[in-house]
C-alpha cells in the first residue's frame, strides 16, 4: 500500500471503532460507579488562560516547564491546552461558587488532554483521563473513599490485580516549609552529582529532587532526610487514620516514602497506581490531597482531594489481561432485498426492528441475494432477512441463521415479534433506554 497523503499528527492517534468499544466500556463503569457515590458530571474549555495552569500546577512542574500547548489568541492572550483537570475544574468551582453548594462538593469528568511530551509506547500527545474531585471536606475518610473509588473501577475493570496502590503523605504546607530547608541544607554542595533539571529545580523546589528518575539523583535522595522526622502531629494523624480506613475497605497499598507526585499543589496524601511489571513507568493513573489549591485560585480556601487516570493505559493493561469489553456494536439483523416492491417495503421493516432495539443494517443497492449474503457475513450479522418478489406477494419473508446457515419462510406480520424473542428481550436496548 502506497504511504497514505495525510496522517494524524505525531503523538495522536485515532481512535477506531474496535477500540472504541474499550472507552464505551470505561466510560460506563465509571459513570455508573461515580453515581453510585454521589459524583455528577463536570466538563471545562480544552483551553484556558495560561495562568490557570502556571498558578494551578506550579511553574517549576515538567508539565507546565516542558509539556505544555501554548498559543496566543488574536488579541495576545496567552492559552494553553489543558495538560490536566484539577486546576480547570477548580477554576470552574470558584467562577461559579460551587462553594455555595451542599458540601462536600463531588464532580468526575471523562474528557481529552494535552502534552506536549515525547511520544512513546504509553504516552501520546493526546489522551484521555477520566477522574474526580471532592471539594469541601478535610477529614481523612474522603481521600479513603476517593481511593476506594478508583480501587473499585480498576476492579471492574479488571486490571485491579496487576497494579500495586502507592501511598504518601507530604505533610501541610507548613511541614513542607520546614521540610524543604532541611532538603535545601542536604543538597546544598551536592550539586555536582544532580541532573541538569534537579540543578535548576533544588532552590524553587527542593520537594521534586526526590522524585527523578535518574540514578544519581535516586542515589542521593535515597540518603535525604526524611520527611517524617519533620512531619506535624496533625499530618501524621491524617495519614494514620487514612491507612486504618484503607484497611477497613479492605484496599491493598504500600506505603512509598519517595512518592510526591509531579504536580505543586498536593498537600498530605498522595498516591499511584504503579504497574506491578514496570513499577511508576507505566502508572495508570493518581491523586490526592490539594487543601491549598482554591485559595490560590481566589477562592475561599477548601480541602479537597482527587484522582485522574489515563484511560489508554488501563486499556493496555485491560488488553494484556485478556479482556473483552462488551460489543454493542453487533450487528443482530442484515435485511436483505431484491427488487423495487421489495426495497419499499424494507424501509419500514428496517426501522420497526430498529425501534425495538435491534441492530439492523439493510442493503440498498441492486446487488444480487448472494452478493448481499456475503456482505451481511463480513458484517457478522446473527440474521437475515431475505425479502424478493415473490415474498412480497405472498406475504411472507426469509429468516436465515447465520452461523447454522439454515433457514425458513414465515409470515411478515410475525417477523418483529419473532425477531425480538429469538434476540432475547433483555439484551436489546430499546430506544426507550436512555430515558431510564
Ligand atoms: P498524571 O496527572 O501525570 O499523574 O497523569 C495521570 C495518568 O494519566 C497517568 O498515570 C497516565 O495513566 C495518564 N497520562 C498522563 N500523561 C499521559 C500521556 N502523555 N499519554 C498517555 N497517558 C498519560
Amino acid at each position: 500500500m502506497s504511504s497514505p497523503l495525510f496522517q494524524s499528527p505525531k503523538g495522536t492517534r485515532d481512535i477506531l471503532p474496535d477500540e472504541h468499544l474499550y472507552f464505551s466500556f470505561i466510560k460506563k463503569v465509571v459513570r455508573h460507579r461515580c453515581r453510585q457515590a454521589g459524583y455528577r458530571r463536570i466538563s471545562t474549555p480544552v483551553f484556558e488562560q495560561l495562568e490557570v495552569f502556571q498558578r494551578g500546577l506550579g511553574d517549576t512542574t515538567d508539565v507546565v516547564e516542558k509539556e505544555m500547548f501554548v498559543f496566543e489568541s488574536k488579541s495576545g492572550k496567552k492559552l494553553a491546552l489543558r495538560p490536566e483537570n484539577t486546576a480547570g475544574v477548580v477554576r470552574a468551582y470558584v467562577e461559579h461558587g460551587m462553594q455555595q453548594l451542599p458540601k462536600p462538593v463531588e464532580l468526575y469528568y471523562i474528557e481529552p488532554f494535552f502534552r506536549y511530551s515525547r511520544p512513546q509506547a504509553g504516552r501520546y500527545r493526546q489522551f484521555h483521563q477520566f477522574g474526580f474531585e471532592v471539594l469541601g471536606e478535610g477529614d481523612a475518610a474522603i481521600d479513603a473513599q476517593v481511593i476506594y473509588l478508583a480501587y473499585k473501577i480498576n476492579q471492574d475493570l479488571g486490571v485491579a490485580d496487576r497494579l500495586n496502590l502507592q501511598i504518601n503523605t507530604i505533610g501541610s504546607t507548613e511541614d513542607r516549609v520546614k521540610f524543604k530547608e532541611d532538603l535545601l541544607n542536604y543538597y546544598t554542595g551536592k550539586e555536582r552529582s544532580l541532573c541538569e533539571d534537579c540543578k535548576r529545580r533544588k532552590d524553587k523546589n527542593p520537594l521534586r529532587l526526590l522524585d527523578c528518575k535518574e540514578e544519581d539523583c535516586r542515589i542521593l535522595a535515597s540518603l535525604a532526610p526524611k520527611f517524617s522526622d519533620v512531619m506535624g502531629a496533625e499530618s501524621k494523624e491524617h495519614f494514620a487514620r487514612l491507612l486504618e480506613y484503607l484497611d477497613e475497605l479492605k484496599v491493598p497499598y504500600q506505603k512509598n516514602p519517595y512518592l510526591v507526585r509531579g504536580l505543586d499543589y498536593y498537600s498530605h496524601t498522595v498516591f499511584e497506581f504503579w504497574s506491578k511489571k514496570d513499577g511508576a513507568q507505566n502508572a495508570t493513573g493518581g491523586g490526592g490531597r490539594y487543601d491549598g489549591l482554591v485559595e490560590l485560585m481566589g477562592g475561599a480556601p477548601t480541602p479537597a482531594v482527587g484522582y485522574a487516570a489515563g484511560m489508554e493505559r488501563l486499556i493496555d493493561y485491560m488488553k494484556e489481561a485478556d479482556i473483552k469489553p462488551p460489543n454493542k456494536d453487533q450487528v443482530h439483523v442484515f435485511v436483505a432485498q431484491l427488487g423495487l416492491v421489495a426495497k419499499k417495503k424494507s424501509l419500514p421493516l428496517l426501522s420497526q426492528l430498529r425501534e425495538r432495539g435491534i441492530n439492523t443494517v439493510g442493503a440498498v443497492g441492486k446487488d444480487s441475494i448472494k452478493a448481499q449474503m456475503t456482505l451481511a457475513d463480513r458484517m457478522k450479522a446473527e440474521y437475515a432477512l431475505i425479502l424478493g418478489e415473490v415474498e412480497v406477494r405472498e406475504g411472507t419473508i426469509i429468516l436465515r441463521n447465520m452461523a447454522k446457515g439454515s433457514q425458513q419462510t414465515i409470515p411478515y406480520e410475525d417477523i418483529v415479534e419473532k425477531m425480538v424473542k429469538l434476540l432475547g428481550e433483555n439484551k436489546l436496548e430499546s430506544k426507550k433506554m436512555w430515558e431510564e
